[in-house]
Order: C-alpha cells, then structure tokens, then sequence
C-alpha cells in the first residue's frame, strides 16, 4: 500500500510507468480494438456535425473533424483516416499544461481517462481539462489491475475514481479505460451501467517506452497507416508524449487525418425505448 503525499504526483508517476514497462512485452495482438469499422457511406452515429471554421476557433489549422456524440463503444464508428487522440494517466502539472496548449493550438480536443488519486491532487488542472471541451473520462483511483480483483473490489476502485475526477473536474465522468486494458466481461458490463462509455485501444503510441519522441511518433503513424482509422492511446504524464504530440499532429494534419471530438449521450432509459 502507497502512502501518498503532497509530492507524490510524482511518484505515482514512476509508478505507473514503472507498472507500464512490465506490460511492455504484451505482443499488440493482446490489444483491445474497438468495433469502430463502419460500412463505407453508411455512417449510423447520431451526431455526425461536421467543423465548421468556427467551431474550430482561431486556430489555423486544419485537424479538426467530426464531433461525434455516443452513449457506448459500439457508437465510435469512425471513418478511414478518423482518430480519437486519448491520454490516460493524468493530471501533472507541466506535461499535461503542455499536451492541453498544443491541442489548443491545432484546434482539436482530445480524451483524458484521469487516474483519481492524480485528480485529487492537481484538481485546478484536472478542472482545466475539463473547461477546454475535452472529454473526460476515469481510470480508476489507484490505477490498480482490476481484473486481478475480486469483481466487489473492483467495482469499489471503478467508483471511488469516478467520485474523484468527478469532484475535481466539476463535471460528469462518461467515459473509462481499464487500467493495463485489463477488462473482465463482467466489469465492462458493470462500468457501463454507470453510465461511462468503455474506451478501447486501437492505437498503441507506447509512449511508456524509454524511446525518443520520434520514434513514439514513427511507432504511431506506422500502425495507424495500417488501420487507416483508430483511437490512439497516449499518456500525459510522459515528456516525451507533450515533446512529440506536435509533431505527430502535423504529420496527421499533412496526411488529411481528422481529429474526432467526443460527447456522451445518456442512454435511453428501457421505458424511453419502449415508447420509441
Ligand atoms: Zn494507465
């Protein structure tokens, strides 16, 4: 058990890359992709809403895409050359102010599935996040591996997590990651009905890796020229994430990718449905 101080931001830090480095050799296969393949021409997402210049801001670029507004995974169809740019592990000062300014400054938003404890201790930055239009999700309070927890314990991790970046943020908590991506069908099931959307990986940065932000930017690119499309996971509490993410988003912009912005949409309730 860690006992947590005012300083330790940045221990919890170490920690999860430490805990990172030791799932490195995950092969890729292992990662979870998300059902986002949609039939070509055949876009069923609700809010398909186009940026328009204004919705970008006065930012001179031209990164932004879709808003696309959803109350599950299965509603993240994305088309070819769409991505959802996600960060986990957050908030730290400095890294993440620097991740925030630069998807500010190419006029996208981006995810951040917020670690509890790191919440609780920077709630300014965390509120921050949040009054920049990202979308904000959990990735429970101690990052721990809940698949190695009995389902109770897991569900306690799930929701104390979700109080805290809740209390920190000012807002609603929609969306989740699984810490490691270590799901259990149960829980997947269990963290939707609280009404968070269970967010999948289709592009691995492994920006945990002790390699230079260029070859976390080649890494990227590479897997996402075989997939066309995907949600990229990334982690703000790396420099060499805030060093490389300009470079890796002018390259998306050169290549005409779009970044996607995400909104939750409460579920209609069963009655609702029925009425439909
Ligand atoms: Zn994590």
């Amino acid at each position: 058990m860690h006992r947590f101080t005012i300083y330790s931001g940045l221990l919890l830090c170490a920690a999860l890359a430490g805990c990172q480095t030791a799932k490195q050799s995950a092969p890729d296969t292992t990662i979870k992709t998300s059902s986002i393949v949609a039939p070509e021409g055949k876009q069923t997402v609700a809010d398909g809403d186009a940026a328009t210049p204004a919705a970008r801001g006065a930012s001179k670029h031209n990164l932004a895409g879709r808003t696309l507004t959803i109350s599950s995974i299965h509603e993240l169809r994305l088309q070819d050359k769409e991505v959802v740019l996600s960060f986990d592990d957050g908030p730290i000062p400095g890294r993440t102010d620097r991740v925030l300014a630069t998807l500010d400054q190419f006029g996208v938003k981006g995810a951040f599935m917020m670690v509890g404890e790191m919440a609780e201790l920077h709630p300014a930055l965390a509120r921050k996040v949040a009054l920049d239009g990202n979308a904000i999700g959990s990735h429970t309070y101690k990052h721990q591996d809940l698949a190695t927890l009995s389902f109770d314990a897991a569900m306690a991790e799930v929701t104390r997590g979700e109080a805290a970046v809740t209390k920190a943020t000012g807002v609603d908590v929609n969306f989740f990651r699984f810490p490691y991506l270590a799901d259990t069908r149960k829980l997947r099931a269990a963290v939707a009905m609280r009404e968070m959307v269970v967010m999948d990986v289709d592009v691995d940065s492994k920006d945990y890796f002790n390699t230079s932000p260029a070859a976390v930017t080649k890494r990227t690119m590479d897997l996402l020229h075989k997939r066309g499309r995907g949600i990229i996971l990334m982690h703000d509490i790396h420099n060499r994430t805030a060093t490389m993410l300009p470079t890796l988003l002018s390259k998306l912009e050169a290549e005409g990718y779009k970044v996607v912005t995400l909104k939750f949409r409460k579920p209609a309730a069963p009655a609702e449905v029925a009425s439909l």
